[in-house]
């Protein structure tokens, strides 16, 4: 698999391009914004996207869905929980004071144990709820290893808040150590905000997981 991870938006989401270079397709996880930048990267590789997805509806994971799937012509999806997130964007964008993103086709697809494909790559949905509570996280597996794209569940060190519309405290640490930390040890997590880590750094490291 080839994965990049770009930081984009007004609050820094990481958006996920995983690419089968071979088949020159590609899944885009959360285009939080500056489109331009996630367009530039999906030329140079020449993919065509085969999906649309987020991690999570906050306005900053879904900031240029809507230029995307216009251009590619791809589904977009969230899970179901977040539909009323998704109905609340004016909303939420105007607790950060800005402009709302513009409204995507966006379906409900994302449901716990679907498989997503771009070529030969097969990226796994797992619904992690907490953070919100139509929050997923995308697992793909090859040769090369595991990679979980976790979203605002689990960070570097911490995990997600669970102060805003929908969030659970308990949900996010059942879905961590019931989901996430049943993968390897050796598994990448790409994060929502900020830099990577790894299943085992976290399970050893995380202050938030201790005795879990
Ligand atoms: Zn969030
Ligand atoms: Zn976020």
């Amino acid at each position: 698999m080839h994965v990049e991870t770009l930081t984009v938006g007004p609050l820094g989401c990481n958006c996920s391009i995983i690419a089968d270079l071979a088949a020159k397709q590609a899944i885009v996880v959360d285009p939080g914004g500056d489109y331009d930048d996630i367009r530039a990267r999906l030329d140079a590789l020449g993919v065509v996207v085969t999906a649309i997805v987020h991690t999570h509806t906050h306005f900053d994971h879904v900031g240029c869905t809507a230029e995307l799937q216009r251009t590619t012509g791809a589904a977009a999806s969230i899970h179901g929980g977040d539909r009323f997130l998704y109905d609340a964007l004016p909303e939420q964008a105007a607790l950060f004071g800005i402009a709302a993103p513009e409204r995507a086709e966006m379906d409900d697809g994302l449901v716990d144990g679907r498989a997503l494909r771009a070529g030969a790559l097969e990226m796994g949905v797992l619904h992690t709820p907490g953070h919100t509570p139509g929050s997923c996280s995308f697992v793909v597996t090859d040769a090369t290893g595991t990679l979980l794209v976790a979203g605002d569940t689990l960070f570097r060190g911490s995990i997600g808040r669970t102060d805003l519309w929908g969030g659970d405290p308990d949900a996010i640490l059942r879905s961590i150590r019931g989901k996430l930390l049943a993968l390897p040890d050796d598994a990448v997590v790409v994060t929502g905000h900020g830099p990577s880590t790894t299943i085992g750094h976290e399970r050893a490291h995380n202050p938030f997981l201790r005795g879990r």
